[in-house]
């Protein structure tokens, strides 16, 4: 099984020709509510790609909260360690243009109160094959998972993301560190992705790094590095790419699937997903998986 600690979200899409300056008001032409947040992101990846998914995490009394949980539990995720607390969801409230560019405002809500683990947590993890994180939930919150699997000898996989900067415990915690290129970048200030893979692994013993349509690449120390294209396909939303991208990957290495295997079946779970609308929708589950990757 899979433990993954990490947020919930509600996204809040308003879909506009131009987004509206400070003070104005714009006529949006269509508007969608989509579960989305990282951690859910990549719960709901990794149970469409067939894992045995428990998500950790918070939502809060209201709505959107009884909507996640819904979502999450019809795609398959265990949600018995999603606890419900008063008060708000988290939301992010995004803003689309004709060209498609856009504005995010993200408001974490009852994200904000995973602090801890709660009565449970601690065995949840302890029984998982990996524990996926993120950095959407406070930083209390993803050390003391962090710390927690450690303890047991679970594999933690971090996806450094929304980019900020990390206690360095929280990096002597990872096992596996898996950044898209921007990220790569702020982390090691340098451009060159297989460059900066290289000075992660002073500080973690396994690196993926993912590029977009260019792939992505694995690095582990005392290896040969692993590329990987992606799939060409056509893209029409790349929202969470990479979340699917992970969620497939950690479905397939707690098969025992060799990292290149993994990557090659992640990059599939990644491209189907990027030629559909929408985040969590959008996710492939296994069987289309095997087919597209073995076309
Ligand atoms: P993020 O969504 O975190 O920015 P990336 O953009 O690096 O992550 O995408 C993650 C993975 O998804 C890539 O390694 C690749 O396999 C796949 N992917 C992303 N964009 C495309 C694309 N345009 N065509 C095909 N595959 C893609």
């Amino acid at each position: 099984p899979l433990a993954i600690l990490g947020s919930a979200n509600m996204d809040l899409v308003a879909y506009v020709p131009r987004a509206p300056r400070m003070g104005e008001t714009v006529t949006g032409r269509t508007f969608r509510t989509i579960p989305g947040g990282k951690g859910a992101n990549q719960a709901i990846a990794a149970a469409r790609a067939g894992g045995d998914v428990t998500m950790i995490g918070a939502v809060g009394d209201d709505l959107f909260g009884s909507e996640i949980r819904a979502t999450l539990t019809e795609a398959g995720v265990g949600t018995t360690a999603l606890r419900t607390v008063p008060g708000a969801t988290g939301t992010a409230h995004i803003v689309v243009d004709d060209n498609g560019g856009n504005t995010i405002v993200v408001v974490p809500g009852a994200n904000d109160t995973v602090t801890f683990l709660a009565e449970g947590d601690e065995a949840r993890i302890a029984a998982a094959g990996a524990l996926l994180l993120q950095l959407e939930l406070p930083m209390e919150g993803v050390l003391a998972g962090a710390r927690a699997a450690r303890s047991h000898g679970v594999r933690t996989v971090l996806t450094p993301a929304p980019t900020q900067p990390m206690p360095t415990e929280l990096l002597q915690l990872t096992d596996l560190l898996v950044p898209n290129e921007h990220e790569a970048r702020a982390l090691t200030g340098t451009e060159d992705p297989y460059e900066a893979a290289r000075l992660l692994l002073d500080q973690v013993p396994e690196v993926v790094v993912t590029l977009g349509a260019k792939g992505s690449l694995y690095a582990a120390r005392g290896a040969e590095p692993v590329t990987m294209p992606a799939f060409p396909v056509r893209a029409v939303d790349t929202t969470a790419a990479g979340d699917t991208f992970v969620g497939a990957l950690a479905v397939a290495c707690g098969q025992g699937r060799s990292m290149a295997d993994a990557m090659a079946w992640a990059s599939a779970a990644s491209a189907l997903s990027v030629q559909c609308a929408g985040a969590s929708s959008s996710m492939p589950t296994r069987t289309r998986i095997d087919a597209f990757h073995k076309e």
